[in-house]
């Protein structure tokens, strides 16, 4: 579930580790400081001073600095697709959304010269035309057969292990089954489906190449058990901590993936504060091939919500599937979009084989920004969400050992 500890503030973690996240916390203690001066002034002014200083010092302390590098968007290759009869755009990628556009995020520090003149390029007008190509023109590209129509603006294309299904307008879409999201709603022009051209990049292709996962001698995974300590994530009844939880499924993991030829370390192994920092440091530590994070969901509002999500950090120049309130600007590039590509073909596998063995419902694959245990990473990094302890069935299934156990199995058959 989301929690500070998993999770970066939003915007502001962007631009303090462009501008330097210490000077801003001096900077915080030396108003603080400053206050001290007014002893003398009547009681009033102490007063509103005082309290200007406990809430500074407030903002400081649960300010969390990221050292994360943002870079530039660099332009996606160019591949050849014939769009109709015009040829791709390829300034025409990287568009703001519609979405995007219509609610500019506000930063709270200027961006430095290389990421304004990134926005710049993005701002460009471009015909938003040029990015869509039919889904018929992927098809024969890959050897498929051509889309079927099977409903109301829904398309069916045969792949190689099962059908991809997409509709009109929504940016969930289904590949061999299972429910994963795109970055953007395909549209339908002269009666052929068109997607945009990232996820043609960066969602069908990598799914419709992927091979099966090659042991490699020596490779090393990072499991992390989130939350713990004083960070007990989400809950179900008072005695259902998802930290709990989340360290037993890793420890009953741990084993089965070691058996599986991974040399593998865990962020925590007993009940403890871990902050984000230590998790992705242990990664680099060790030199990471894979980092996957364990997490248990939570809806206070929606007590029947229930299933398995999976979630990848977001391509750049694609709106994220969920944001959860956090500033989501698709301009945004981070180090773990070197690896997108593995990226979603580790949280499809993973995905489906936690569906497979607990039958839960589908959640589906997603995508988000927010995710500082995710954008940091300098390597493939996945967290799945194991169910729903704010379902009271479902939190009664996870309290289960046998549950766990299995969700424990599905990430080893997930990762031979
Ligand atoms: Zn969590």
């Amino acid at each position: 579930m989301v929690s500070s500890n998993h999770f970066s503030p939003p915007s502001v973690t962007i631009f303090l580790s462009q501008f330097g996240g210490p000077a801003d916390r001096g900077s915080c203690l030396s108003r603080a400081a400053l206050s001290a001066q007014y002893a003398a002034v009547p009681l009033l002014r102490n007063i509103l001073w005082l309290t200007l200083a406990a809430w500074l010092a407030v903002g400081c302390a649960t300010t969390k600095v990221e050292p994360v590098a943002v870079t530039e968007v660099a332009l996606p290759e160019s591949k050849p697709f014939a769009v109709s009869s015009q040829t791709v755009d390829t300034n025409a990628l990287l568009a703001v959304p519609p979405s995007a556009v219509a609610r500019p995020p506000t930063p709270t520090n200027p961006p430095s010269p290389n990421l304004q003149s990134a926005i710049r390029n993005l701002q460009s007008p471009v015909a938003p035309s040029t990015a869509w190509v039919p889904l018929a023109n992927w098809c024969v590209a890959n050897n498929l057969g051509q889309p079927q129509k099977i409903g109301a603006n829904q398309f069916a294309a045969a792949t190689r292990g099962g059908a991809l299904v997409v509709q009109a307008g929504s940016q969930v879409a289904r590949w061999e089954g299972t429910q994963l999201w795109l970055g953007y709603a395909p549209r339908v022009s002269k009666g052929q489906a068109l997607l945009h051209w990232l996820d043609i990049q960066k969602t069908l292709d990598p799914l419709l190449h992927r091979s099966a996962p090659a042991p490699k001698p020596g490779r090393v995974l990072v499991l992390d058990a989130g939350h713990g300590g004083a960070d007990s994530g989400t809950h179900g009844t008072a005695r259902q901590l998802e930290k709990h939880f989340t360290l037993d499924w890793a420890l009953r993991a741990e084993p089965l993936l070691r058996s599986n030829g991974w040399t593998v370390f865990l962020t925590r192994t007993v009940d403890q504060d871990v902050p984000l920092t230590n998790r992705l440091a242990l990664a680099d530590r060790v030199g990471a091939d894979l980092f996957l994070s364990l997490h248990f969901n939570g809806l206070a509002a929606q007590a029947r919500h229930s299933g398995i999500e999976t979630f990848c950090l977001t391509p750049a120049g694609m709106p994220s599937s969920v944001t959860r309130g956090y500033e989501d600007d698709p301009r945004q590039e981070f180090p773990n979009n070197a690896y997108d590509r593995e990226n979603l073909q580790v949280a499809f596998r993973l995905h489906r084989e936690v569906l497979t063995a607990t039958r839960a419902a589908d959640g589906a694959v997603r995508r988000a920004r927010f995710m500082g245990v995710l954008r940091g990473q300098r390597r493939p990094a996945v967290l799945i969400e194991g169910g729903f302890l704010s379902n009271p069935e479902e939190a009664r299934r996870i309290s289960t050992a046998a549950y766990r156990q299995k969700l424990a199995e599905a990430l080893a058959r997930a990762l031979p």
